[in-house]
């Protein structure tokens, strides 16, 4: 296993929108369309590693969804001849919650990220999952990588294996340059750790040194890297340097950078994030198709494993 490669592209299955007017009840079809995308990806992948390939699904079950649809599960029930197929496939299926809240005052949509909200989003993501699935979800990646320690407790508490949501290399989550209302809870991601670890029960941005202090939840950070200068600890770089490796970026960035954390990791590893709305935006939907082909023909592509997170795991011990 030690010249192999886990790979992990993880996919936000979302609304296309992210403001999704009340009362709107338009079917998804930026999913749609990266369903039917990823399952050619797939059978190249697979022509190429000699290998299964697998994919990570996160979908959306928070009170957004509920708002608008009636339902938290509409996903699910909308979908779910696709969504068995992923699964016959070995795809995972995990939750991703968003903290979006309806405020009439307003008439808009904020994210909250009161304790006590987070809660209810992430409980509701949960329960919806297990009723539908008749399973509890593994993975969970949380919206607008919203990430702190009572996530990170929270997915604990309710069995999970593994969180997909740190970006290192960021500040805060209102640094990402949205003009939308929400409430911007200060947060530091510049130093955080760039492989998997299992979290201090203390500090979720630290390993545990020891199994009595360490979580037994994974953290699968997403990988990124700085567009200039050093790739692997941008801690220093400013913000608007600092990229994360998302399909819909900028192609040639996207493989500087995933080529650098490839070639100069002790154990490389490649977390992959994308919005399920991309293919719905010609020019996001380039980059998203370029960088696949640069993974498909990349020299090292016989090594790479695309996994689940389950599967990762094994990769990291
Ligand atoms: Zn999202």
């Amino acid at each position: 296993m030690t010249d192999l490669i886990p790979i992990l592209i993880n996919i936000d299955v979302e609304p296309d929108e992210r403001e999704v007017s009340l009362g709107d009840h338009s079917p998804w079809v930026g999913f749609e369309k990266t369903f039917a995308y990823f399952k050619t990806v797939r059978t190249r992948l697979e022509a190429v590693t000699q290998a299964p390939v697998h994919f990570n699904w996160l979908v959306r079950l928070d009170p957004q969804i509920e708002t608008i649809y009636g339902d938290p599960a509409w996903p699910v029930t909308q979908y779910r001849h696709l969504l068995s197929e992923l699964q016959n496939s070995g795809d995972e299926i995990g939750i991703h919650p968003h903290t979006w809240k309806w405020l009439p005052e307003i008439a808009r949509w904020k994210s909250v990220y009161d304790p006590k909200w987070v809660r209810h989003c992430f409980a509701m993501s949960f329960r919806t999952f297990k009723r539908e699935f008749s399973r509890a979800p593994r993975i969970c990646k949380f919206g607008d990588h919203y990430i702190s320690g009572q996530t990170v407790s929270l997915m604990e508490e309710f069995g999970l294996d593994c969180d997909l949501t740190l970006e290192p290399g960021y500040r805060t989550v209102a640094e990402r340059g949205r003009h939308e209302p929400g409430t911007s809870p200060v947060l530091d991601f510049r130093q955080a750790l760039r492989f998997p670890y299992r979290p201090s029960r203390r500090n979720f941005l630290q390993a545990g040194g020891h199994w009595w202090s360490r979580r037994r939840l994974w953290v699968i950070p997403v990988s990124s890297g700085a567009t200039s200068g050093e790739v692997i600890r941008p801690s220093d770089a400013p913000d608007h340097e600092v990229m994360t490796l998302n399909l819909e970026f900028y192609a040639p960035l996207f493989r500087y950078i995933s080529d650098a954390l490839l070639g100069k990791s002790t154990k490389p590893y490649l977390s992959i994030v994308v919005r399920s709305d991309v293919p719905t935006r010609d020019h996001e939907r380039t980059q998203m198709e370029t960088s696949l082909d640069n993974l498909a023909n990349h020299p090292w592509a016989h090594r790479f494993r695309f996994v689940t997170g389950q599967e990762a795991l094994p990769y990291f011990f």
